[in-house]
């Protein structure tokens, strides 16, 4: 972490006085909590963390649109596309709601994702295969995002954090829906036109033909 944790839990402590008997909201004065992190410090960290991944996510999302055959395909990263920008200015008016700055810090998780998905475009396959694996890198996102709002919708819950908790399931259900529309492309054809596409180059080798003879550089990587 590394940083001071200087944050004040704003949820209960400062309309309520702080219960004496069980502790839980005793330590609520910056003099007090200097050393020690709570719960709290840990969501903003979390919060900050998401903020700055929607961030990355909203350059991505472009490439991966553009870099779509299928119309749908491209059509549903623009229009995630769209729907980040919301996220965006839901997570600012959650830090609005706790009182805090906005800001972001670097998330390493979702910028090692786009690494890899930029590798994957980087790549030469067929259209069909590109749009497969497009999806492939757009659910990485999608999941690690959802995983995300999971946790930061159930802290906020926990803390009764009432109004960043609401719209912290805002996001959540839209990127499990993007994630589903995902789903539904790669199974509803763009899939099996690249399996049919794989399995068809296999068929017009003749039987018997020098190994790797016919591939195609994809193939020649070690790629199945
Ligand atoms: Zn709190
Ligand atoms: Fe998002
Ligand atoms: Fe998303």
């Amino acid at each position: 972490m590394g940083r001071g944790h200087r944050y004040r839990c704003e949820c209960k402590a400062s309309t309520n006085p702080p219960p004496t008997t069980t502790g839980q909201y005793l330590f609520t004065t910056r003099d007090t909590m200097a050393e020690t992190g709570t719960l709290h410090d840990a969501f903003i960290d979390e919060l900050r963390d998401t903020y700055d991944a929607e961030k990355q996510l909203t350059k991505a999302l472009v490439k991966l649109a553009k870099a779509s055959s299928n119309p749908k395909l491209r059509e549903a990263f623009e229009s995630h596309l769209e729907e980040t920008q919301g996220q965006i200015e839901r997570l600012e008016q959650v830090f609005e709601s706790l009182d805090e700055k906005v800001r972001g810090k670097h998330c390493d998780g979702i910028a090692g994702i786009i690494e890899e998905g930029k590798s994957i475009m980087e790549e030469d396959f067929d259209d069909t295969t590109m749009d497969a694996c497009l999806i492939a890198a757009g659910q990485r996102a999608e999941h690690y995002e959802m995983a995300a709002y999971g946790t930061l919708v159930a802290w906020a819950q926990a803390m009764g954090h009432g109004e960043a908790a609401k719209l912290l399931q805002q996001n959540l259900d839209e990127e499990k829906a993007a994630d589903k529309k995902l789903s539904g492309l790669a199974e509803g054809g763009i899939n099996q036109g690249a399996a049919d596409a794989a399995h068809s180059e296999e068929e017009e080798e003749p039987v018997g033909a020098a190994p790797g003879g016919a591939r195609k550089s994809a193939r020649k990587s070690g790629r199945r």
